[in-house]
């Protein structure tokens, strides 16, 4: 059926400006690492896609790897572009990364101009787009020189293939590094895209000050511990989660009985907010401004609802996060 999205769809989402720059992102992203790929549902990737849009997240994020199979990811989200989102392309912010294994030979993984470029031409045609938003280093490489890295980046926007530069999960000094190269040749680094939630909290040790002294802006992924800071595992591990798949990331036995016990913890603060603990969770990523976006996962249209539900309570009182410090840090 012809897709038309909701006429609505700007009234509920906040948008945040994307550090010194032009662009705004909505407060929540959606990630496509999980539940896109060519082994899962089509239809039910697509809902996903098409309600987040119709709630106002115009920002989706993929990688060369996301799958599996690697790129399937990419070829799913290429197939709703064509088949519903094609006159939208412009109120969407489309980004892709290279930097993790994908494909076999030395040209295929790391950080190397030969392999950042070439991916990115592999994911333009995967997609059907003739130039994403922004184009990531997924990773630092410690045997490629960052000049390299940071040159293919700022060749990847004046081609014209991303219109802005972004890198993940490099620490302090390789950001302090990367926005200053990136600067120098005149494409500023536009986004940081590093892991935050509740659980893990290294950004708050230099890397949030950095980023704002730069003008950089951060998007932050897994702000749900990839379900963990859900009611997903309150009760066991549920036969549809990521936890009971194998091959993922996060693994059964990351469902600790201590962790359970701290999860009915702030369960009940949540409560308390009015808020289920995913919103509440999502709100703790984005409390004080700092972050630009929350860029979450999911595996039904019910989560992204749930999850955008969260931007009705972003305050928290001093008492409160020393309740959830005490919890999680005590
Ligand atoms: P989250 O921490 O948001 O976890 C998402 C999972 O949480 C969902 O798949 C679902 O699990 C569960 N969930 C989501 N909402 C709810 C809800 N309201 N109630 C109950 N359960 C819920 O993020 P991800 O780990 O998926 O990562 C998000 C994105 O971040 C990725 O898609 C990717 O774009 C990016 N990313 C980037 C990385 C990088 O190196 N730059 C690394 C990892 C991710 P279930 O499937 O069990 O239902």
């Amino acid at each position: 059926m012809t897709y038309l999205p909701g006429e609505n769809r700007y009234q509920g989402m906040l948008y945040n400006r994307c550090g010194r720059s032009g662009v705004q992102l909505p407060a929540i992203s959606l990630g496509l690492w999980h539940n896109f790929g060519g082994i899962d549902i089509y239809e039910n990737s697509r809902s996903m896609v098409l309600r987040a849009f119709d709630l106002g997240i115009t920002h989706f994020d993929l990688a060369n790897n996301y799958g599996p199979p690697s790129g399937s990811a990419e070829q799913t989200f290429g197939r709703i572009l064509r088949d519903d989102l094609k006159a939208y392309r412009d109120e969407l912010i489309i980004s892709t990364k290279a930097g993790y294994y994908m494909w076999p030979g030395p040209y295929g993984d790391g950080g190397s101009r030969k392999y950042l470029l070439a991916s990115l031409d592999q994911s333009l045609r995967r997609m059907g787009l003739e130039y994403v938003d922004i184009f990531y280093s997924h990773r630092y490489d410690p045997k490629t020189p960052i000049e390299e890295t940071m040159a293919a980046l700022d060749q990847a926007v004046k081609q014209g293939k991303a219109l802005y530069a972004g890198i993940s999960s490099y620490d302090v000094e390789e950001t302090a590094k990367a926005a200053s190269i990136l600067r120098n040749m005149g494409t500023s680094c536009l986004i940081h895209q590093p892991k935050y939630n509740m659980l893990e909290r290294w950004i708050e040790d230099g890397l949030q000050d950095l980023l704002e002294q730069e003008g950089v802006g951060s998007i932050v992924f897994c702000p749900l511990a990839q379900g963990l800071l859900t009611n997903r595992y309150l009760k066991g591990i549920p036969g549809d989660s990521r936890a009971a798949r194998t091959g993922g990331f996060l693994k059964a036995n990351d469902v600790t009985q201590d962790l359970v016990e701290k999860l009915n913890e702030l369960g009940a603060i949540a409560l308390d907010r009015g808020q289920s603990l995913a919103q509440m969770a999502v709100a703790w990523v984005l409390r004080g401004g700092k972050v630009t976006s929350a860029l979450i996962g999911a595996s039904k249209t019910s989560q992204i609802e749930d999850n955008v539900r969260a931007l009705a309570n972003l305050q928290f009182s001093d008492e409160e996060l020393a309740r959830i410090d005490g919890i999680l840090l005590g």
